[in-house]
């Protein structure tokens, strides 16, 4: 009951301090959002294009990342550009941004939301697949902020990094993907003290995201294991606002928090429940 009771105050303390969300302020905003040709990146291209946001989406597919942009400018984006780009070449990160900052005059927001594929199995040792997507999930991540920071320092803007439960706990037949969201909670969340320590006008948004239900992911998980997965549009929407109000953390859904917080306070109850959730049979 305590813990029940401490749970509900955390959130609904974190609830409370939450500023409310003006979605004028995104009206021409110059937004990059990558990963966006599917899933949740290409639900927050559509979100920006209503609110009015001058885009440039990111992902490899040129045909797909077309049509996302047809449908940007139909939903009405002020502007809405594609650029084609492979986040584990060492150049796509920096040409991406440049390609951006060229096209759009500068930038408000850098939404950072794109993975590589990775198998849901067991790991059985493929080192050169793990390394391969910490350049994916981490490095590109690292670069485009890097590249991006005097821009945004200049704008006020925010830099937006979409992160996964997985990033602050670890689960089973996800062992790559789980370091590289690891590395990115660590990476930005000492970015986001030194930031904040330096009265930066850049916001570092870090974003927590339980099970959503977007195609890649409920290919994985089905018939694997049985937890509910959340809508991608309003993830996308949650992260949106994250952004514009310059929060440091999501939660979305919310029982993810919850989640981490048990997972300290009655860690062997945790592990019991993770290890029974999924039908495996070794
Ligand atoms: P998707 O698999 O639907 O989308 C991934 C995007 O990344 C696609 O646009 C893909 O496009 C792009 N991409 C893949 N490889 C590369 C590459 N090498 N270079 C550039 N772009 C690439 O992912 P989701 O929408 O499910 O997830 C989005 C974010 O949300 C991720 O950061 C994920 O970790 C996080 N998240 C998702 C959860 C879920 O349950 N869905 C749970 C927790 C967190 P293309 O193939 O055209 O390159």
């Amino acid at each position: 009951k305590i813990i029940l009771a401490s749970i509900a105050v955390a959130f609904i303390s974190v609830k409370w301090s939450t500023p409310s969300f003006q979605s004028e302020t995104l009206q021409g905003a110059r937004v990059l959002v990558t990963g966006a040709s599917t899933g949740i990146g290409e639900q927050m291209a559509y979100h920006y294009a209503r609110f009015g946001a001058q885009l440039v989406i990111t992902a490899r597919r040129e045909k797909v990342l077309q049509q996302v942009v047809e449908k940007c400018l139909s939903l009405g984006a002020q502007k809405a550009l594609y650029i084609a780009g492979d986040m584990a070449t060492e150049s796509d990160p920096d040409k991406v941004v440049e390609f951006t900052l060229e096209k759009l005059g500068g930038l408000d927001y850098l939404v950072l939301n794109h993975i590589g594929p990775t198998p849901f199995s067991v790991w059985k040792g493929d080192i050169e697949h793990t390394r391969w997507l910490m350049k994916v999930n981490f490095f590109s991540y690292v670069q485009m902020a890097w590249k991006a920071l005097p821009s945004l320092e200049q704008s006020k803007g925010s830099l937006v990094i979409v992160s996964s439960l997985l990033g602050k706990m670890a689960g089973p037949f996800t062992a790559p993907y789980t370091a590289t969201k690891f590395a990115l909670n660590g990476f930005f969340g000492s970015l986001q003290h030194e930031l904040a320590m330096k009265n930066s006008n850049v916001s570092l948004s870090i974003c927590t995201l339980g099970l959503i239900d977007t195609d890649s992911a409920m290919e994985k998980v089905r018939g694997v294991i049985d937890v509910p997965a959340a809508p991608a549009s309003e993830a996308a929407l949650n992260i949106i606002k994250t952004g514009a109000t310059r929060q440091e953390e999501l939660y979305y859904p919310w029982n993810t928090f919850a989640v981490t917080l048990t997972k300290d306070w009655i860690p062997f109850a945790t592990n019991y429940i993770i290890r029974h959730a999924y039908n495996y049979i070794p």
